[in-house]
């Protein structure tokens, strides 16, 4: 694993402040994300991790503002654009909203199959994309063929094709330049490779690092995969029943993790180049959103915790001002020594 740069977040792109997502189910409130406060730097690579069922594509959808009915949404996004003023995501008009999307805030999802009309040619959904924003279509099309080939694909095949002619590899990589043809600031993906065969996986990231280098794009690139984000991220933000219990740089958060279930993370991975079809799962289960735990809601899963956990709720405030690396413990500096990390060798590039 390469040392990426630290950083900290002094220009948020996003500032995302006690930002829930309920369902109102028959057995009782269901809180699929939890009041989490986060930051988005601008112009890093936030890697969003946790299990299945940790909340991870509510927060996608929380940054969209694309929470579907009946789940509903609370709390204050703001995205601050490059050039212009603040926008309170939450609340936009749906009008408004729609602009934002794709124009400002783009997002990939996994499966690209199933984002494509199957009846459209690839040129097809590009054409009305642009239409729809009212973009310069040849002028966006010029656009399309540029990111298609710095994707690797051969632009004029690609757009005759239906999505049907192309490989999962293809599709997925027509559906990233689709995604940021209207030249977003923001870049939200949702396992975007997860249906993909490793090979496919690592080539997709490392071109996504680049995409995101020569356009000064911000990702957040949500994924349960630790190993696949930790070359490419930034920094790395790990969800835990619906809350972030842990945000820091990357190597940091790799090398130093704070909390046991991070270091559960790490070490259900023998090394970061493993495979998933390899990693061990972490013993016990992510519970379910009616009923977390009180107190540390980890406390049933942790090999540390104490009767404190089971009544007292750690804090985490990974807000701009606090710190770089935090953790959602009340042991943080005794989880190195009670849960030592197996992690093979880091290299550490300087
Ligand atoms: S607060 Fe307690 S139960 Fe929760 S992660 Fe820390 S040690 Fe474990």
């Amino acid at each position: 694993m390469q040392q990426k740069r630290t950083k900290t977040v002094d220009d948020p792109i996003f500032e995302v402040r006690d930002t829930t997502v309920s369902f109102d189910m028959d057995r009782g409130e269901s809180k699929v994300l939890n009041e989490v406060d986060i930051d988005v730097e601008r112009g890093e690579v936030l890697g969003v991790v946790g299990e299945s069922g940790s909340g991870k594509s509510m927060f996608a959808s929380a940054l969209l503002n694309a929470v579907v009915d009946p789940g509903v949404l609370t709390g204050d996004i703001t995205f601050y654009p490059e050039s212009g003023s603040a926008i309170d995501l939450l609340e936009l008009s749906e009008s408004e909203i729609k602009e934002v999307r794709w124009e400002e805030i783009s997002m990939v999802f996994q499966g690209a199959m199933s984002s494509f009309n199957p009846t459209m040619s690839i040129e097809g959904h590009f054409r009305e994309t642009l239409s729809a924003h009212g973009y310069d279509v040849e002028a966006g099309m010029e656009r399309a063929r540029e990111l298609l080939s710095d994707l690797y694909l051969e632009s004029d095949q690609v757009l005759g094709s239906y999505p049907h002619e192309l490989s999962g590899g293809m599709s997925q990589r027509a559906l990233i330049a689709l995604s940021l043809v209207l030249e977003p600031e923001v870049l939200v993906m949702d396992e975007p490779t997860a249906a993909l065969d490793l090979l496919m996986q690592r080539s997709i990231i490392q071109l996504i690092q680049e995409i995101a280098d020569e356009r000064d794009l911000t990702i957040v690139f949500i994924t349960h995969d630790l190993p696949l984000v930790a070359n490419l991220a930034d920094r790395i933000a790990v969800l835990y029943a619906f809350e972030f219990v842990e945000v820091g740089p990357a190597y940091d958060v790799l090398t130093e993790a704070k909390h046991p279930y991070t270091r559960a993370l790490l070490n259900s991975t023998p090394n970061l180049e493993t495979p998933r079809e390899q990693m061990r799962p972490i013993d016990g289960a992510a519970p379910d959103p009616v009923s977390v735990p009180n107190g540390c809601s980890y406390h049933p899963r942790c090999p540390v915790g104490d009767e404190t956990c089971e009544h007292d709720d750690p804090p985490l405030d990974s807000r701009t001002d606090e710190g770089e690396h935090v953790a959602a413990c009340h042991y943080v500096d005794e989880v190195s020594t009670s849960v030592p990390l197996t992690l093979q060798e880091v290299t550490v590039n300087e």
